[in-house]
């Protein structure tokens, strides 16, 4: 188990080991069944069955077609989403609190999806150069991890390495959003407004959406970018893609419905 550990401490701090789709997967499991049972998860099957089928709408046209996609709602005011290696995306309640039409939540879980099937994360892990992700590299590859202070290890190195890309990250998962949304029909506009809706709300310190920007520092330079996009686009497709459906307003009113999630320094990772 030792040695295990120094190889697999060593792989990760070596630029170029290459992490492979089930190694990308594994960890990602790891990282979602660890997050299930302490994150507030919405287990109402309407609401598990709609982020899913949204999801799925758009991830199976990417590129990473062939993972197996999985989604959740977490039950908590801060308004934040995040994406775990191989294919798990959380959207807090916040969002679709926020969310007015199903093209603003389709837009956050594209560019979540951009992150996964860019492997951000993993490209992270492979460049980083810290005992923290040897630790959590191998807790995850190597199921040895019991003890409570390697639990926490996993806790810190993972929060560390999943909720916080780098700039140029960020604004390649908005223009993979972009792609992923028109791809399934979906008007890309909703990444905008949305966009253009936190900033209007971050009045900076004790607002909900400041866990969004210290995850995704948001510019109006992204939201130029993103806009420009759109400029681009053949009006004809613009106007053809959805903006909004019923069963989006459904589902929001069902995630609405639902009791208060924990308070939100409980809820967040
Ligand atoms: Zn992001």
């Amino acid at each position: 188990m030792k040695r295990m550990y120094v190889l697999v401490a060593l792989c990760a701090v070596i630029a170029g080991c290459a992490i492979s789709t089930q190694q990308e997967v594994q960890m990602g499991q790891s990282y979602a069944s660890q997050l299930n049972s302490t994150l507030p998860v919405v287990t109402d099957p309407e609401v598990q069955q709609y982020i899913n089928q949204l999801g799925d709408s758009i991830a199976k046209l990417t590129g990473r077609a062939d993972l197996d996609w999985h989604f959740f709602v977490v039950n908590t005011d801060v308004v934040n989403a995040f994406a775990l290696p191989g294919g798990f995306i959380y959207v807090n309640r916040g969002v679709i609190e926020r969310a007015d039409k199903m093209d603003e939540l389709a837009g956050v879980m594209g560019h979540e999806i951009g992150h996964v099937v860019k492997r951000h994360s993993v490209k992270q892990m492979q460049q980083q150069q810290g005992a923290n992700i040897g630790v959590a590299l191998t807790c995850v590859l190597t199921h040895v991890c019991d003890s409570q202070a390697s639990q926490a290890a996993i806790q810190v190195g993972g929060a560390a390495v999943f909720a916080s890309f780098s700039r140029q990250d960020e604004k390649e998962a908005d223009e993979e959003g972009f792609k992923n949304v028109v791809r399934a029909g979906i008007s890309p506009k909703g990444l905008v407004t949305f966009f253009q809706k936190l900033m209007a709300e971050e009045k900076g310190g004790g607002s909900p959406v400041d866990a969004w920007f210290s995850d995704h520092p948001l510019t109006q330079d992204r939201i130029a970018d993103v806009q420009q996009l759109i400029d681009h686009l053949d009006p004809a497709v613009l106007n053809s893609l959805t903006e909004d459906t019923q069963a989006y307003h459904r589902f929001k009113d069902r995630v609405h419905a639902l009791p208060p999630g924990p308070k939100p320094q409980q809820a967040t990772p």
